[in-house]
């Protein structure tokens, strides 16, 4: 999922947008029929017995996790990584039966990125490997720089000048030193049941104006903004200077787990936050072909190594590093691919509707990507395995879709959505934006999500949407004794299932177990196979499994909401 610090700003800056209010049906299929309850369709329990027991006896969810995430590894947008991760999925699914097994473009993105080779360490006053790991999309080194390491201390543009002339070559850290904190609580967590049942009593959340004004005036986004414009200053301000390689903290963790994200480039400071984000952005990307002169190689560091070079630059001392930074970039293919495969339906009727299921496949580079989210992709992937070979019929046609671009704002769902479904045309000044269907919005019942980590299904959420509510309940009690019982009114954000809710159409994220996921493995260098939980991933492919069945076989389509 994209990082949640992050997505807190979008929530801040999403008043700024054109918006549209899907309010909740009171019957089923309200925008699409004139069906005036909902009707719960239950699969026989044979048909829920044979799932379980393919799914949790002949689990191959873990072999697949294992070759995206041990041989495949990091899969960063557009990387090759990324493109044989498209192959590979595509290919599995088409061995295990599937149909229409391809590659769907969605771009153009961007170029891709690999690193070729990499190695830091103090020199001097002693010799110190450190650990450490290049941004994506970084430009390399000129060979090895062997510097003095500055440490930047600027939080005003007066102390910025101080800094004049004196950084060229260097190896400058530009973040403050963070405080290393005991783990007393340990770094792993599952939902408790007081947890579970306070989202399952949740409300929907209060409609209309009143709760982003107050949220874009808080002194959280002013605060965020203030430390945006400073840190774009400090960028600008090396590019100048012609500093060799620029060094952050890692925003948390500790232990030699450090979390790495893409390269700062250099651009215009924002005068607003509007400038930001939002259509007024002119911010250039990292994975854009001008980006390349507007960057200096760049890696974030582990706290623990940061700390001590912090320290002994407080002390006097003059450390030196050797930094040697070899990437690559591509730019055969700026074209960015989903890998979508399918079940076909067998109702002459229903066969042409559609129901969706999926994750990103797109990772990170400094690790596998293993629960963000090779997970939910081999979870999606193995749904669609164990319906195959348990010998189920679905009415309609069933689709996995493994998006690319996710870690970039959703891009690949986004884009697909657009072409196949429909988009939200923003209004005129002060107007609303309105609905524009695709030649299949009529068709999709719905899309079902996986991209919050390793933990195990507890439940899903709605959405908002609480005409699904009776259909879920009744789909989670055959697995309430695996853990999985709680339905939420509740939105959660941060994932590709938010493209398709976003134009009405019913797309749904399930309710996971923590783990380590922002502990230790999200996004970090430690999202490695081994924190991958066997046993949590053969439950969640079960029961998506029986989630996109009893979708496919019902008369009715997924109740939606209404667009207003
Ligand atoms: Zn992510």
């Amino acid at each position: 999922m994209l990082l949640r610090k992050v997505l807190g700003v979008f929530l801040i800056y999403a008043f700024l947008l054109p918006t549209v209010a899907f309010a909740q049906t009171a019957g089923a299929g309200a925008a699409t029929s004139a069906a005036p309850a909902v009707k719960v369709y239950s699969a026989p329990k044979e048909a829920i017995d044979k799932i379980k027991d393919e799914g949790m006896n002949r689990s191959q969810v873990m072999q697949t996790l294992s070759y995206l995430t041990d041989v495949i590894g990091g899969r960063l947008t557009n990387s090759p990584n990324m493109k044989r991760a498209n192959e590979w999925t595509r290919d599995t699914m088409a061995k295990w039966g599937m149909q229409n097994a391809k590659l769907e473009a969605w771009g153009p993105f961007g170029r891709g990125w690999s690193l070729k080779s990499f190695s830091a360490q103090i020199i001097e006053p002693q010799t110190i490997p450190v650990i450490a790991f290049p941004k994506a999309w970084s430009p390399s080194t000129k060979g090895a720089v062997t510097s003095e390491v500055v440490l930047l201390n600027a939080k005003t543009d007066e102390d910025l000048n101080k800094y004049r002339g004196q950084l060229r070559g260097r190896i400058v850290l530009i973040s403050d030193p963070r405080e290393v904190k005991a783990d007393f609580d340990g770094f792993g967590t599952r939902r408790n049941d007081e947890e579970l049942a306070k989202m399952a009593a949740a409300v929907p959340e209060p409609e209309g104006p009143g709760r982003r004004p107050q949220q874009a005036n808080s002194p959280q986004a002013n605060q965020f903004f203030q430390n945006f414009v400073m840190q774009a200053k400090r960028v600008n301000f090396l590019l100048q200077e012609g500093a060799a390689v620029l060094v952050d903290i890692s925003s948390k963790g500790s232990g030699g787990t450090l979390f790495v994200q893409g390269a700062a480039v250099s651009q215009e400071v924002p005068a607003r936050i509007e400038d930001i984000f939002g259509s007024n952005s002119r911010r250039l990307s990292p994975y854009q072909k001008e980006a390349e002169v507007k960057m200096l190689p760049q890696m974030t560091m582990s706290i623990e190594d940061y700390n001590r070079l912090a320290r002994m630059i407080k002390l006097g001392v003059k450390p030196k590093m050797t930094v040697d930074i070899q990437t690559e970039y591509h730019d055969d293919d700026l074209m960015g691919y989903n890998t979508v495969a399918e079940i076909p339906g067998t109702d002459p009727l229903l066969k042409d509707e559609i129901v969706m299921l999926g994750g990103h496949l797109d990772s990170w580079h400094s690790s596998g990507g293993a629960t963000d989210n090779a997970a939910g992709s081999a979870v999606a992937m193995e749904a669609a395995r164990i319906l195959i070979a348990s010998g189920l019929k679905p009415r309609r046609t069933i689709r996995v879709a493994l998006w690319s671009g996710e870690e970039q704002g959703l891009n690949g769902s986004r884009e697909y959505v657009k072409q196949q479904f429909g988009e939200m045309k923003a209004g005129a000044q002060g107007q609303p934006a309105t609905l524009v269907k695709g030649a299949n919005y009529d068709k999709l019942s719905a899309y079902y999500n996986l991209d919050n980590g390793t933990g195990k299904i507890r439940g899903v959420y709605l959405q908002g949407n609480s005409a699904v509510k009776p259909i879920f309940e009744t789909w989670l009690a055959p697995f309430a004794d695996m853990g999985a019982k709680t339905v939420t009114i509740q939105n959660t954000g941060g994932t590709d299932h938010l493209s398709y809710d976003r134009i009405g159409l019913p797309g749904f994220q399930f309710i996971q177990d923590e783990i380590e996921y922002s502990t230790r493995t999200h996004h970090s260098n430690q999202d490695n196979y081994d924190r991958i939980q066997a046993d949590d991933m053969k439950q969640a492919s079960t029961i998506m499994a029986a989630f996109v069945y009893q979708t496919a076989m019902m008369d009715e389509k997924i109740p939606r909401k209404t667009v207003r």
